[in-house]
């Protein structure tokens, strides 16, 4: 098998026209390709907490869902991929079968996983990003869909120096910034990055929060970070 090892974090980021995709991002189109599983072994929710890290909100907590989907409108720019959330530990799942590549250290992404697969007959690439170390595998292997492939963590920019931030509650909830980084790459035969698409809507999921549009700074003084 053929690893498009030349597949580089810049041709993975910007640069990309996203429109030459759109026909391809519709609900319908999405569920025709087949079944996917969801790949953290959880409730399917988006991750929705954040921390503001300047200012004078700096240490609270903020809710803002509608920053983890693909394209979500952060202050940063459009989020690249969409942010699943999961609990550090809790195993990542194959969402279907194929091929799949251990990627260590990158300072945004983490330790990482490509998954390469095909959605009707396209090359693809699922990345799994910010995961837990312990995970490693020393060569690419072939994995069925739901097999285990790694565990969530907090590596890259996920959190603080490896470890992520939480609090103990946030109007009655526990505020925490664990997730799963998942990021679609559409390749061409060469191994090429041609386009990048919204992994949710591809895969046909259901996530929880999908339309929670609400942006709220929770907490009334700055929390404690570990
Ligand atoms: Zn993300």
């Amino acid at each position: 098998m053929n690893f498009p090892n030349e597949v580089s974090l810049a041709e993975a980021g910007a640069n990309l026209d996203l429109t030459l995709f759109a026909d391809e991002e519709g609900p319908g189109i999405a569920r025709a390709v087949g079944s996917y599983r969801f790949p953290v072994d959880a409730d399917a929710q988006y991750r929705g907490w954040y921390r503001i890290t300047s200012g004078a909100d700096a240490g609270r907590a903020l809710w803002a869902p509608k920053w983890s989907k693909y394209q979500g409108p952060r202050p940063s720019g459009p989020h690249g991929g969409s942010d699943l959330f999961g609990e550090s530990g809790t195993n990542v799942l194959a969402l279907t079968g194929g091929t799949i590549e251990w990627r260590p250290v990158h300072p945004d992404w983490g330790n990482h996983i490509y998954l390469y697969h095909r959605i009707a007959g396209v090359r693809h690439i699922a990345v799994h990003a910010h995961l837990d170390p312990s995970g490693a595998f020393p060569a690419p292997k072939s994995v069925a869909g739901g097999d285990v492939i790694g565990k969530v963590g907090c590596t890259g920019n996920a959190g603080n120096n490896g470890a992520c931030w939480r609090d103990a509650t946030c109007n009655g909830k526990t505020s925490i910034e664990d997730h799963l980084h998942l990021e679609l790459l559409v390749l061409d035969e060469a191994g090429t990055v041609t386009g990048k698409k919204d992994a949710v809507a591809t895969y046909g999921w259901s996530v929880a929060y999908e339309n929670d549009a609400s942006q709220t700074i929770c907490g009334s003084t700055a929390q404690q970070l570990p």
